[in-house]
């Protein structure tokens, strides 16, 4: 089995992940390190839980221990992007954690919060700098921060950012860094916008693709509920008081959906949480914190609040209300079952739900069971409907567009430059040439 020394990593890093407990690479590490530390261009396509984080900050820490130099002012040599805060926190979280043994200046960016302190923490320029690419922009635009030095750019959920509506923003940011860079792009599903994107930004590169979609699906112990939607609030209360739930991430469909299941919650003496657009940003990182050690056992999320949330432990995924994208049924139930553990995850599922639990269970190639009632609520939970039903698709502002306001891919395809990088030959570290300095 291939280790972290057999890929080649620094001892400053393998030394980190020792002591993160890792023992061996997961399988994005083990197939995608060796080609970036070979300097090649990548195309990821994997979910938060697969271990990309570490996939991708491992050899760009790599980079920076194998080829120190000074940090300019405003500049960064690593610039990663990513669709939502928590994510980037999390992301900056990592490369703290793997870069503890060496020098590194790690700076997270993202809007919501004050842009003055990182106008002042970019000043004296950073290695690594996550950001989201709204706040980026601003920065950009007042002159805080430049981009003519990067030398890899990572991005990060990059499905994510154009179904966010990020493409405009992104390619106004990807105009500004050098073409002699090495590029990472991961997302969690591979729509035709995303590859087109990889055509226009990466070059040649090397795709490793992870935990297909009805894969991750799979090691997640699925179950539904048919109920009317009435009666969910009280069928939830009963499932979050089954005994072997220890941490339950509840999914509603709107900010206003999520605060009422607090609220109801909350009144019954459940110890919620809620993470939705409307929260500032301290309440979220409160929110999350609270969920994280253990003091709140119940987060109610919205599906952009909670997307890459990466806590262990969560034993429950409950669709408290159905997405309307099957794919994102996939990314919440992700939440469960990290690093090979078991998940469950619980759909309740109303009559004008059922459209999308029938595209669900196509796209993920499987029948999710009827689950038994808990105790107190055989009444309220219906049998499972006909399988010979048609169910006709919901009618509604959201329909199967998503999240709305998406503006995915549109326009011109730019020209990549034409410069292009040496590649290493196989077996030995090349890196793209370093930006003068
Ligand atoms: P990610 O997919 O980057 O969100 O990572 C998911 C989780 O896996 C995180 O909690 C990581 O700390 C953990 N992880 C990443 N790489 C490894 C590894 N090689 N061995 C064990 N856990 C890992």
């Amino acid at each position: 089995m291939t280790t972290f020394k057999d890929i080649g990593l620094n001892a400053k890093l393998l030394k980190a992940v020792t002591e993160e407990g890792y023992d061996t690479p997961t399988p994005i590490q083990a197939q995608a390190i060796p080609h970036l530390l070979d300097g090649r261009d990548l195309l990821g396509i994997a979910q938060t839980g697969t271990g990309k984080t570490a996939a991708f900050a491992l050899p760009t820490l790599d980079l920076l221990i194998e080829e120190p130099g000074a940090l300019r002012a405003k500049h960064t040599r690593v610039l990663v992007l990513a669709p939502t805060r928590e994510l980037a926190g999390q992301i900056a979280d990592s490369f703290r954690t793997y870069s503890k043994f060496m020098d590194c200046r790690v700076e997270t960016v993202f809007g919501g919060v004050g842009i003055g302190r990182q106008i002042q923490a970019l000043q004296k320029g950073v290695h690594v700098l996550v950001a989201t690419p709204g706040r980026l922009l601003d920065l950009m635009n007042q002159g805080a921060v430049k981009l003519g030095e990067v030398e890899v750019l990572i991005l990060d959920e990059a499905d994510q950012m154009l179904d966010m509506g990020f493409i405009h923003d992104l390619k106004k940011i990807l105009a500004k860094v050098p073409a002699d860079r090495q590029t990472l792009l991961f997302s969690a599903t591979m729509p035709k916008a995303i590859a087109e994107l990889a055509g226009q930004y990466l070059d040649d590169p090397v795709k490793v693709s992870i935990a297909p979609e009805s894969t991750t699906a799979e090691r997640v112990d699925q179950g539904v509920y048919h109920v009317a939607t009435s009666d969910k609030l009280d069928l939830l209360e009963a499932v979050l008081a089954t005994p072997d739930m220890d941490r339950a991430l509840v999914f509603s469909r709107t900010k206003h959906g999520a605060e009422k299941v607090v609220r109801k919650l909350m009144a019954k003496g459940f110890s919620a949480m809620a993470i939705h657009g409307n929260k500032s940003q301290p309440q979220r990182l409160k929110a999350l914190e609270a969920f994280k050690d253990g003091r709140c056992k119940i987060l109610i999320a919205t599906d952009i609040a909670a997307r890459g949330i990466d806590v262990d432990g969560i034993s429950h995924v409950i669709n408290f209300e159905m997405p309307n994208v099957p794919e994102q049924y996939v990314h919440r139930i992700g939440r469960t079952a990290r690093a090979g553990r078991a998940g469950i995850a619980v759909s309740l599922v109303a009559e004008d739900e059922l459209y999308y639990l029938r595209d669900v269970e196509k796209v993920t190639r499987q029948h999710i069971p009827l689950l038994p009632a808990p105790e107190g609520c055989e009444a309220i939970v219906r049998p499972e409907p006909s399988r010979d039903l048609r169910v006709p698709k919901p009618k509604g502002p959201a329909g199967r567009s998503g999240y709305g306001g998406g503006n995915r891919s549109q326009g011109r395809r730019p020209q990549r430059p034409a410069s292009k990088k040496p590649h290493g030959r196989p077996g030995t570290k090349h890196r793209p040439a370093r930006a003068k300095t």
